[in-house]
């Protein structure tokens, strides 16, 4: 018998195809006047609906999102806001827009409105990043938080097949994590036991037919209960390895998830028998790392870190930074394992 302590995150999350339609009702309901609206170069079609929608509560568009939040975007973010005189942060698309609004809430504790697009769950966190001169530095603060989420699954139907499965992976990553995270608990385990279950339904079928309704339904559905459990849990050697690679090497995130996953699990997989049992569970899978692996390889995903740029003279550099930190995880940290895992990765090798 595990002992735990469970306090859940506080969560507004409105769930429905076309939920964009409310997001003028719900900034309402929220009490929030002036919105400064933010997206990507990208997304500033979907930026421009959200502020016809919005009329009068909205004040200005800012839509210069950017992957990892550098330093310079927040700045200028923070200083528009001000200048708009805005009173929250509506942010429409995936991680690194809603990333942005976080650092806006960090700077000014205005209030964040979501409206995700991929599947990354940063909506579902408190948790934070800014990157300095190629450093990113997180950390947790409740003002970040978003007051409340609008997943509204239209929005994914033009998220590329690729990312479509790389972003609900990251998502699988999050619940994985969580199923042995040093600090889970039941409730946690349940939500990530559904995602994952969820994604791994939606995936194939995402990959097979784009505009499949039900299927984006059930991916963004599985989307945010894994970025719940991202909220609520600690992740480990699966998370830091990536965090390592993305900032250190500048790859791209959700790819890097994953890749990486599969052996990241293959490393836990003797030291976390029950969490693999559920990973493989939710797939029909018969072990996690291969069900994982199997998942992004039969859907298109990249599955080596070659294939995404990485040097395979930088394996020992990804090594020695991935040691640099100890924290919890199932089993310890050694550096001839993590340097393994990191050339069955490099290779795209299958996990057996
Ligand atoms: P992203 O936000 O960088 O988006 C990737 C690209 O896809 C962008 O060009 C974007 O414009 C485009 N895009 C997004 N949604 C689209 C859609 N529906 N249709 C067409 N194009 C679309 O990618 P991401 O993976 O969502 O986010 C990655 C970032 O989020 C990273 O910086 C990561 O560190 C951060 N993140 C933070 C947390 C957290 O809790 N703080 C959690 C997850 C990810």
């Amino acid at each position: 018998m595990q002992s735990f302590i469970c306090q859940p995150l506080p969560m507004r999350v409105r769930f429905e195809a076309g939920a964009i339609a409310r997001v003028g009702e719900e900034l309402q309901a929220l009490g929030l006047r002036r919105a400064i609206v933010l997206c990507t170069p990208d997304q500033s079609a979907l930026a421009d609906r959200v502020v016809t929608l919005l009329g009068p509560r909205a004040a200005g568009v800012y839509a210069q999102a950017q992957q990892h939040v550098p330093l310079e975007t927040a700045r200028q973010a923070q200083t528009l806001a001000k200048t708009l005189g805005a009173d929250c942060a509506v942010a429409v698309g995936g991680g690194s827009t809603i990333g942005l609004g976080k650092a806006i809430a960090l700077d000014s504790g205005l209030p964040v409105v979501a409206i995700p697009t991929t599947y990354a769950g940063s909506e579902m966190t408190s948790i934070y990043g800014i990157t300095e001169s190629g450093l990113k530095k997180t950390g947790r603060d409740a003002r970040v938080l978003p007051r409340s989420v609008l997943y509204d699954p239209d929005l994914t139907q033009s998220l590329p097949v690729e990312l479509s499965v790389t972003s609900g992976i990251n998502a699988i990553a999050h619940a994985a994590e969580g199923l042995y995270a040093s600090d889970g608990n039941p409730i946690i385990r349940l939500m990530a036991q559904e995602g994952i279950a969820a994604l791994g339904r939606a995936l194939p079928s995402i990959h097979r037919a784009p505009q499949d309704r039900q299927a984006r339904h059930d991916a963004l559905y599985g989307a945010w209960l894994c970025g719940a459990v991202l909220g609520n849990v600690s992740m480990a050697l699966h998370h830091k390895l990536c965090h390592t690679l993305g900032g250190s090497f500048n790859l791209p995130h959700a790819q890097t998830h994953t890749v990486v996953l599969p052996h990241a699990l293959a490393y836990n997989e003797a030291a976390a028998p029950e969490a693999m049992r559920g990973i493989a569970a939710a797939l029909r899978g018969e072990r996690a790392p291969a069900a994982i692996f199997d998942l992004a390889r039969d859907n298109g995903a990249p599955v080596s870190l070659r294939a995404l740029g990485l040097r395979e003279e930088d394996l020992d550099r990804a090594c020695d930074l991935a040691l640099s930190n100890q924290y919890p995880n199932p089993r310890s940290l050694e550096r001839e394992g993590l340097r393994n895992l990191l050339q069955n990765a490099f290779e795209g090798r299958r996990p057996v």
